[in-house]
């Protein structure tokens, strides 16, 4: 019988779900276990692709080019399990099929309601997506949090699913708040209002993940259990890591998450391969030296904008056994000449993310040209590999009016431009590049160095090409194009010559690096900018 287990929260968003849902998956995961996660956003967008990243952080791209939420990011970087657009579910996805289901006349004629036939076609799409994937366990979490109206129909597919497969192959593991009020008592009552609200959709939680800032006591666990009829020992403290996030399948591993979900489940497990996760903890601890690498870009504001290459610098970090400290640059707070080296004075490395529109370009080309010329370790991902060549193109070509037709489409020296066949589509949408591909990277370079094969593979997002009419002239001009498509018509990677490290990459490096196996370009640009924040002491 495959297993299933529901992360929902309580008492309010942003308690780190997805975390607690990750950290659980890599548990199993180290037991032997295969694992498929789930995540299932009740709102009626059919997916996060358009969606700005101002208001719903990053856009985490799969391998078969789904734009999703950036909670499968989290999942990739906890677990193995594989992602693609099946494992993001939306109100507007199971909506949208009902609908067409209906308008074909599937439904012969019957009255079409949300419940059974919205909760069936959640259901369908939880049951086939384990099935198919053939995993042992599926972790589905649920967006939101209990007693909001838009996860209802969620709850109650939930709620079916656990009646139809019995709670012997079905656990509900709830993420709730004890917070603390002015004087520093810590609060139960709403953690038994949310388990309440719970029970009353039909749903008695298993496992209760407390988020507390400090070690939840004995006594607390007694009383919580004694009000939510959950047994003391699935009562767990997800306490506050002041490390990393990192460090919390450590923190449940120490009180038996794993151990109390297995036994419930009837799941037997003989490996353990727990140590690689107490490792990156580890290390994590002990490092001491600190490296502080500037990130240019324009959706600073929001923490969440570059979520995946915010922790794919830390995996980096914990390769070379440092701290990382990120200097986030508004590139808008860069126009004018002077700024920008102000701005990333004193930094080991740069870094240009991924971006779309005009508003910003100007500082990040500025940045760019600071990290060429005072030799500072840069890595431009997708829109920052765009920048290292317009810049190029500007200060080193001496083509001042050198640009991207994203900003300037009737430009005169556009060196970065949409494919001929794509000029015609953009008016409907365009044809974004997505998913994962092929580059092949020309030995002797640094991408080369990096991933140890000339075969790299990896996840695109993006319209605008490196324009091949200019490349002759940019290589003549001594622009390293140091991958390609394997036909050779696009560029897929640049770097500078005389320079100790730069790489820009068309493709986003940000989507497959864990903490177990930091993204090998992470690992050298950090490695670089170690090496340059040692030779300056
Ligand atoms: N806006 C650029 C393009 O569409 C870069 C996209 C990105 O950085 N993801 O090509």
């Amino acid at each position: 019988m495959r297993k299933y287990i529901f992360v929902t929260g309580g008492v309010c968003s942003s308690l780190g779900k997805g975390i607690a849902a990750s950290s659980l998956g890599s548990l199993l995961e180290s037991r032997g276990l295969s694992v498929c996660m789930i995540k299932i956003d009740p709102y009626l967008n059919v997916d996060a692709g358009t969606m700005s990243p101002y208001q719903h952080g990053e856009v985490f791209v799969t391998d078969d080019g789904a734009e999703t939420d950036l909670d499968l990011g989290n999942y990739a970087r906890f677990t193995g399990s594989s992602l693609s657009a099946a494992n993001s579910i939306t109100t507007g996805q199971v909506y949208q099929e009902v609908i067409r289901k209906e308008r074909k006349g599937d439904y012969l004629g019957k009255c079409v309601q949300v419940v059974p036939h919205i909760t069936d076609e959640i259901k369908r799409r939880i049951y086939s997506l384990g099935e198919k994937e053939g995993v042992d366990v599926t972790i589905v979490e649920i967006g939101g949090t209990v007693g909001d109206i838009e996860s209802i129909p969620f709850l109650e597919g939930v709620r079916q699913i656990i009646h139809e497969r019995s709670r012997r192959n079905a656990l509900s593991v709830h993420v709730s708040l004890i917070p603390t009020v002015t004087g520093g008592e810590l609060k139960t009552k709403p953690t038994q209002h949310s388990v309440k609200t719970l029970r009353e959709i039909g749903i008695q939680p298993d496992v209760l993940l407390c988020r507390i800032s400090s070690e939840m006591d004995d006594g607390m666990k007694r009383k919580i259990a004694n009000f939510t009829n959950i047994d003391y020992e699935c009562v767990l403290s997800a306490h506050d890591v002041n490390t990393t996030i990192y460090e919390i399948p450590v923190v449940y591993r120490a009180q038996g998450l794993d151990r109390v979900v297995c036994e419930r489940l009837g799941l037997e497990c003989e490996n353990d391969h727990f140590r690689a996760w107490r490792t990156v903890a580890d290390t994590w601890k002990s490092s001491i030296e600190e490296v502080e690498v500037a990130m240019v870009g324009k959706y600073i504001e929001l923490a969440d904008s570059y979520k995946s290459i915010d922790e794919s610098l830390v995996h980096g970090a914990i390769a070379n056994g440092v701290r990382i400290k990120i200097r986030k640059v508004d590139s808008e707070s860069l126009n004018t000449a002077g700024q920008a080296e102000k701005a990333l004075d004193g930094v080991d490395g740069i870094l240009i993310p991924g971006g779309f529109g005009e508003r910003g370009i100007p500082g990040m080309i500025e940045a760019a040209r600071v990290a060429r010329e005072k030799k500072i370790p840069y890595l431009g991902i997708c829109l920052g590999m765009q920048i290292q060549v317009i810049e190029w193109a500007r200060n080193v070509l001496g083509v001042p009016e050198a640009n991207s037709s994203e900003f300037t489409p009737d430009g005169p020296a556009n060196v970065i431009a949409l494919l001929e066949e794509q000029v015609d589509v953009i008016q409907y949408g365009g044809t974004m590049r997505l998913g994962l591909s092929q580059s092949i990277a020309i030995e002797g370079t640094l991408i080369h160095a990096a991933y140890g094969t000339t075969s790299v593979k990896e996840r695109h997002r993006h319209r605008y090409e490196v324009n091949n009419s200019f490349r002759e002239r940019l290589q003549e001009s001594g622009l390293i194009f140091s991958a390609f498509t394997p036909d050779g018509q696009l560029v897929e990677s640049t770097e500078w010559p005389t320079h100790p490290w730069s790489v820009g990459v068309q493709f986003h490096p940000e989507f497959t690096s864990s903490p177990l196996k930091a993204g090998p370009l992470f690992r050298d640009f950090l490695a670089a900018a170690v090496e340059r924040m040692k030779s300056a002491v």
